[in-house]
Formats: C-alpha cells, sequence, structure tokens
C-alpha cells in the first residue's frame, strides 16, 4: 500500500491527509500541537474553495456548515457607498462563510479511522536524495513514506530546507478577527445585518453574518486590517485601540467593536512568503515531498484566498497521485503538481498584492484616486475574487 506523511493538522492538512485516505494511501498525520484545534473564528469559501473542498470530499456535508454570504458593498468610514450591493448572480456556487470550528470538525470527520493521528510531533528534519525514500523526523524518530506533504504553515521547516530562497516576511499590517455569537450580536437593520466592507486610510473593516446552523449561532464574523506593525499589547489593550481607530465609523462597525470581549479576539501579523518557493514537488527516491498550503504560497489575507487555493492543491495532488505507483508514476505527478500550481498561486499572490496597495492606500490625493478608482476596479480588482475563484477541479 502507498504510503504518506502529512505535516501538519491545519485545513490543508486535514483536507489533504483525508483525501489521500480515501484514495486508498496508507495516511500518518503529525502534528506539532498537543490537539488538533481550530482557531476560534470563520473564513470565505470563494467557488474555487467550495469546489476543491467538493470535489475533495462528496460527502463532506459542507453545504450543512456553509452559510451564503451576500454582498454587503463597499463603503467609505463616513457611510458613503464606493461600490452598491450588487446580487451575485453569476456561474459556479455562491461564496460563503464558514465557523472554522465547524470546518475543522467536517474535516476531521472525514479522516475516519484510517489516518493515524501523532499530535506533539513537531517536524524538524526533513531527508531528501537521489536514493532515499523522503522521510520527516523530530530529532528523535524518523518517519519514512512514499510521499510527503508539507502542510505545516507558513514557517514550515520542510520547506525552508527544500525551498531556502523563500522567506517568510511581514506584509505592513496586522490583523485582527473575531467571531461574536449570536446572543451578543447588537441590534442590526437589515441592511447591517448583510455586512460588507469598509476602507479607510490604511484601515479596513469588513462583517459578514453567520447563519443559524454554525458555531456561534447566527453570529457575526469580522476582520479589521491597520497598516503597520502587529501590536504588542494584551488582546483588552488591542480592544480598545481597535474601538478608538474605528470609533467614528459609520455603523454598527462601533456597535460590533463594543460587542466583542477580549476573549474573542485573534490578533495577527500579516505575513507572506517573498519570494514563492520556486518547486512545489521534490522528488526522492521513488517518491518524493510537495509543499501546500501556507508552506507554499502564504500571502496576505486581501483576497480571503489562501486556504481557498489550500483545497485546490489538496485536490489536484489527489488527482495527479489517483494512478501513481511509487517510481517514475509517482516522481512524474509530483513534478507535475508543481507545474500546475506555481502558476496558479503565482497569479492569484499577483492579485493580492494589487489589493495591498488599494488597502494600504493613505493621504488625501491617494484616497480620492483609490475611490474614484474603486468602480473601475471592481471587475479588475476585487473582482479579483471572481477571476481567483475561476478555477475547475482536474479530472
Ligand atoms: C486575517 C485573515 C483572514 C483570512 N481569511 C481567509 C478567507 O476568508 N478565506 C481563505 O481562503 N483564506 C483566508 N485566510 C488564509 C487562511 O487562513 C490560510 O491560508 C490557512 O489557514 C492556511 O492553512 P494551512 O493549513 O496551510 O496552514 P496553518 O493554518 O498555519 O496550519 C499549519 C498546521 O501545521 C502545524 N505545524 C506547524 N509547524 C509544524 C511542524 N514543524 N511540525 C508539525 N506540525 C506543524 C500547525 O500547528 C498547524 O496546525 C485568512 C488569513 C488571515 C490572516
Amino acid at each position: 500500500m502507498r504510503t504518506a506523511v502529512v505535516v501538519g493538522a491545519g485545513m490543508a492538512g486535514l483536507a489533504t491527509a483525508g483525501a489521500l485516505s480515501r484514495a486508498g494511501w496508507r495516511v500518518v498525520l503529525l502534528e506539532r500541537g498537543e490537539r488538533v484545534a481550530a482557531p476560534p473564528t470563520a473564513l470565505v469559501l470563494w467557488a474555487n474553495g467550495r469546489r476543491a473542498l467538493e470535489s475533495l470530499d462528496p460527502d463532506g456535508g459542507w453545504s450543512a456548515i456553509a452559510t451564503p454570504m451576500p454582498d454587503g458593498g463597499v463603503r467609505r468610514p463616513d457611510g458613503q457607498w464606493l461600490v452598491a450591493p450588487r446580487s451575485r448572480a453569476g456561474a459556479g456556487p455562491a461564496p460563503c462563510v464558514v465557523h472554522l470550528e465547524d470546518l475543522y470538525d467536517a474535516l476531521v470527520a472525514g479522516l475516519g479511522d484510517r489516518v493515524e493521528i501523532r499530535t506533539g510531533f513537531a517536524v524538524t528534519t526533513v531527508r531528501t536524495g537521489r536514493r532515499q525514500r523522503p522521510a520527516v523526523g523530530d530529532g528523535r524518530t524518523l518517519i519514512e513514506a512514499d510521499l510527503v506533504v508539507a502542510a505545516d504553515g507558513i514557517d514550515s521547516p520542510v520547506r525552508r530546507a527544500l525551498a531556502p530562497e523563500s522567506a517568510a516576511v511581514g506584509s505592513g499590517f496586522a490583523a485582527w478577527q473575531a467571531v461574536i455569537p449570536g446572543y451578543r450580536v447588537p441590534r442590526l437593520t437589515d441592511e447591517q445585518r448583510a455586512g460588507g466592507e469598509t476602507l479607510g486610510a490604511g484601515y479596513r473593516f469588513v462583517s459578514i453574518p453567520l447563519g443559524e446552523r454554525a458555531a456561534g449561532k447566527g453570529g457575526v464574523y469580522w476582520v479589521a486590517t491597520a497598516a503597520g506593525a502587529p501590536r504588542p499589547e494584551p488582546p483588552a489593550t488591542q480592544l480598545a485601540l481597535l474601538r478608538r481607530w474605528f470609533a467614528d465609523w459609520h455603523a454598527p462597525v462601533g456597535d460590533l467593536l463594543a460587542a466583542t470581549t477580549p476573549d474573542d479576539l485573534l490578533p495577527q501579523e500579516v505575513r507572506e512568503l517573498r519570494p514563492l518557493p520556486r518547486a512545489y514537488g521534490f522528488r526522492s527516491g521513488t517518491g518524493g515531498v510537495v509543499l501546500l498550503g501556507d508552506a507554499a504560497h502564504a500571502m496576505p489575507h486581501h483576497l480571503g484566498q489562501g486556504a481557498c487555493l489550500a483545497f485546490e492543491d489538496a485536490a489536484t495532488l489527489r488527482a495527479l497521485t489517483a494512478e501513481a505507483a511509487p517510481g517514475e508514476g509517482l516522481g512524474t505527478a509530483i513534478e507535475a503538481y508543481s507545474r500546475l500550481r506555481r502558476p496558479r498561486t503565482t497569479t492569484v499572490v499577483r492579485q493580492t498584492r494589487r489589493m495591498s496597495a488599494v488597502v494600504q492606500a493613505r493621504g488625501r490625493l491617494a484616497l480620492r484616486a483609490r475611490d474614484a478608482a474603486l468602480n473601475h476596479m471592481r471587475p479588475r480588482i476585487l473582482g479579483g475574487h471572481a477571476q481567483a475563484a475561476d478555477w475547475l477541479p482536474p479530472d
């Protein structure tokens, strides 16, 4: 039986381990944490991410955990529309929001009992070589397999060893995410309940309603972004700062921040890989190593595509390796994975960087130019969602 080691039990690792195991691989999933746990937040699944998940696990019950996302439009902090809401008519599945607890539960359920999960295992080394089967280790134990999948996030030690040209760097932003559970959501008008995006000078606030079936039932997920370094203060102080920064913004931004508690808050430095690794696949012996998810292409969150691309990676890997036996077949599949995924993710990273410039705009002239351009940019940049979402799983 073909064997795979998947490093990292985040979204990317869980999705890949489940898909490989359903395709008949014997899989060991290594996680450095003491347990597999979802961060207490949510994320947007664009059409490409939904298609990828459906193709990875048609029985995953994704529509039961995903809430369709209304288009809340884009505003200025004073509430004036930059881009009015539109209906989301178009090809492909509608974008939706999922609570990560629900997503992780579904991905863990998809592992079944065929995946061996080892928690508390922090990979520190990777072994590759022309004549050697690939292996990873934690300094005490070495685990060999036909295929090693590095899904261990932006600081991946596997990537650092195999693609040292690529480094994790700050993107010049800090982000804060929170889910306000339904019972604490302030009273909102219908228009406010639809959520939406607001762009200020170097600041951005996005809110999205979660469905009644989501963890945090009927809650609201929000993401705030500010240009600059992450804050060192404790969450309560950071929340006080956010309330001050966004104090004059249109309703319900202040009300949502007032309803948020320090325990809800997930502050993060926004980081990315620069440059992207030259390759995502490395042959070794009769198999090899692939980079997947943030380990391969971490990028700023402005287009909300990081996890969607990770699911695309997993779906592509599963399809390419479906019939591949260790030896020439698997080696060729690993090279094909790199050839397909590298250009695709490079394009989305480029679109994300254009969006970074929009979010980062500061100063009167820059803001005026941004606001004037936004309507034209909608199809090109904000619609980058649509462009990026225009992806179909390989057969
Ligand atoms: C503010 C914000 C909003 C976002 N919104 C969206 C969105 O709306 N839509 C979207 O698609 N994406 C979004 N993203 C991006 C998305 O969150 C990431 O792309 C995604 O979490 C990457 O998943 P991953 O599994 O590759 O990495 P991670 O989530 O980082 O998981 C890596 C896992 O590997 C484990 N690990 C790390 N090192 C080791 C090791 N040495 N040994 C063993 N295990 C290890 C970690 O503990 C972790 O469990 C957003 C990101 C941010 C910051």
